[in-house]
């Protein structure tokens, strides 16, 4: 790899944005694993530790003397057993989680975090206790629990898996992906 210097060849003019473009990285079973730059992923293929799986047809990387295709999925060739890191709760992470909907009337609007058991009654900050709310539902619920309320959750809160934290992480998702993500 050393003294190879890669540039990327485009038809368009979103040549910036390309060299920045993220590459769906899977494990030798096609679970997806990461996300990673063009650049990582054309050296683990040029390395082979990774095989391409899908390219993007309109763009090119060059060498000075050749020309290798520009990936959106690799895979490795190796598996690799990765204790994947918890997920950190979030307001953020949790409203993802939530699809930016009231949990409990669906709104879009004014949302805000509610502890489903409330914090003054011994409820946690964790993924099963905190659902995306929107103010006046969270206002309705006040001190109590959902039941106590007679305000039913639309789903059950639950902790977001490596699947659905890819699924939020990039910013916009390539056809190429949708597969391995489930989408
Ligand atoms: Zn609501």
């Amino acid at each position: 790899m050393a003294g190879i210097c890669f540039k990327i060849h485009t038809k368009t003019k979103n040549e910036k944005m390309e060299l920045h473009g993220q590459v769906l990285v899977l494990n030798q079973d096609y679970q997806p694993l990461t996300v990673c730059g063009v650049k990582r992923a054309v050296m683990l293929t040029f390395m082979g530790k990774a095989e391409l799986l899908h390219r993007n047809p309109e763009l090119k990387i060059r060498s000075v003397t050749q020309s290798y295709d520009y990936p959106t999925v690799v895979r490795l060739l190796s598996y690799i057993r990765v204790p994947y890191n918890n997920i950190v709760v979030t307001r953020r992470n949790i409203l993802k989680r939530d699809g930016y909907r009231c949990q409990y009337c669906n709104a879009r609007e004014d949302l805000t975090i509610d502890h489903v058991i409330p914090r003054s009654r011994g409820g946690r900050d964790t993924w099963k206790n905190l659902v995306t709310s929107c103010a006046s539902c969270n206002i309705k619920k006040g001190n109590r629990t959902p039941r106590e309320a007679s305000m039913k959750l639309l789903k059950k809160p639950y902790k977001p898996n490596h699947i659905l934290y890819l699924q939020t992480i990039v910013a916009s998702v390539k056809e190429d992906w949708k597969p391995y993500l489930y989408m």
